[in-house]
């Protein structure tokens, strides 16, 4: 591709010569939203996504107003479909549920794929990523620095159990902070799947009911009652709402983070017990080797570490840059 594929303008994403966006925070009159946590969703005319993603999305935006012509458009993972002049094909991305990379056919031929968040992990409480091949890609790089390099997720998980294990036998309340979207329902599959009974924040339970809907089962998970203390149970709650009415009753308690960030070391962490590095993006090594498996010839770098990605891909012999702010005509 002689052009780049894709533009950066203002901070958004758009397809070079259409009017389709990339997980748009403006409103756009037509946008792809990978997935549905905050910095990929807008109120747009035109949503492309799954049906998760928009449950999601109106769950955390409100449904769309009628008088606006806001139209939602699901589409199903591996159904390729037109718009225009371009063939779009959604392919899973394993960050959360319904979270979806998007591949971009041209009439040419030529397909330009954009990962969106990525993990390339395994997942229980989400669509497992599958590669997406495509002539031109877009990945993200949130942990695009060589040295982040996650464990094994079943060597951290173990190391969860072994912590809400202690707790629970010291006689007090084990609470786990995670993001409300994602990374609760991960631990919480983990858990209940492990058989331990859960409370979660009413904002979690509220998303819950959303994975539940989509055929995550999460047995044995209640949401917290301000007015008892959780015996023998494990509490999973957003880190911002910790002290929140809702944890009222949970008097006693041994505190853990999890997010891949755990990797800077458990003293960027004040105020928690420990830090275990679970992620929902891929780790350095899992970036380069997917950027690898999509064949693609043209790699541009998003989001987070874009310089140090495009370097690393570089040295195994990928064409990559950062993708860079188009300014030129925007000047005139
Ligand atoms: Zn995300």
């Amino acid at each position: 591709m002689r052009h780049p594929p894709i533009e950066l303008v203002r901070g958004e994403l758009r397809v070079s010569g259409t009017p389709l966006q990339l997980d748009a925070r403006r409103r756009a009159e037509c946008a792809f939203v990978s997935h549905a946590h905050g910095d990929h969703i807008g109120r747009h005319d035109r949503t492309i996504a799954t049906a998760a993603t928009l449950a999601l999305m109106n769950h955390r935006l409100g449904e769309p107003r009628r008088r606006r012509h806001a139209e939602h458009l699901p589409a199903e993972y591996r159904k390729p479909f037109g718009l225009g002049e371009l063939t779009l094909e959604l392919f899973p991305a394993g960050h959360v549920l319904g979270s979806a990379q998007l591949r971009v056919t041209l009439r040419d031929g030529r397909s330009l794929g954009y990962t969106g968040d990525l993990c390339t992990d395994t997942v229980q409480a989400a669509e497992p990523a599958e590669v997406m091949p495509c002539d031109a890609l877009v990945i993200e790089s949130t942990f695009g620095l060589p040295r982040y390099v996650f464990p094994p997720k079943a060597e951290t998980l173990a190391r969860v159990k072994d912590f809400v294990d202690g707790a629970l036998s010291a006689g007090v309340t084990p609470v786990l902070y995670a993001y409300a979207l994602g990374k609760s329902q991960e631990i919480l599959a983990f858990l209940s799947g492990a058989g331990y009974a859960v409370r979660v924040h009413p904002t979690v339970h509220a998303i819950d009911k959303i994975y539940e809907a989509h055929g995550v089962a999460l047995p044995g998970v209640r949401p917290l009652d301000p007015e008892a203390e959780p015996a023998g149970e494990v509490v999973v709650v957003p880190q911002q709402l910790a002290w929140s009415p809702a944890m009222r009753g949970v008097k006693r308690r041994r505190t853990a983070v999890l997010t891949g960030w755990a990797l800077d070391g458990e003293r960027s962490f004040r105020g928690v017990d420990a830090a275990f590095p679970l992620s929902d993006h891929a780790d350095h090594p899992s970036l380069v080797a997917y950027a690898k498996a999509t064949g693609a010839s043209r790699v541009f770098t998003v989001h987070g570490y874009t310089d140090d990605l495009a370097a690393s891909l570089r040295r195994v012999g990928i064409r990559a840059e950062p993708l860079r702010e188009q300014r030129q005509l925007e000047l005139l």
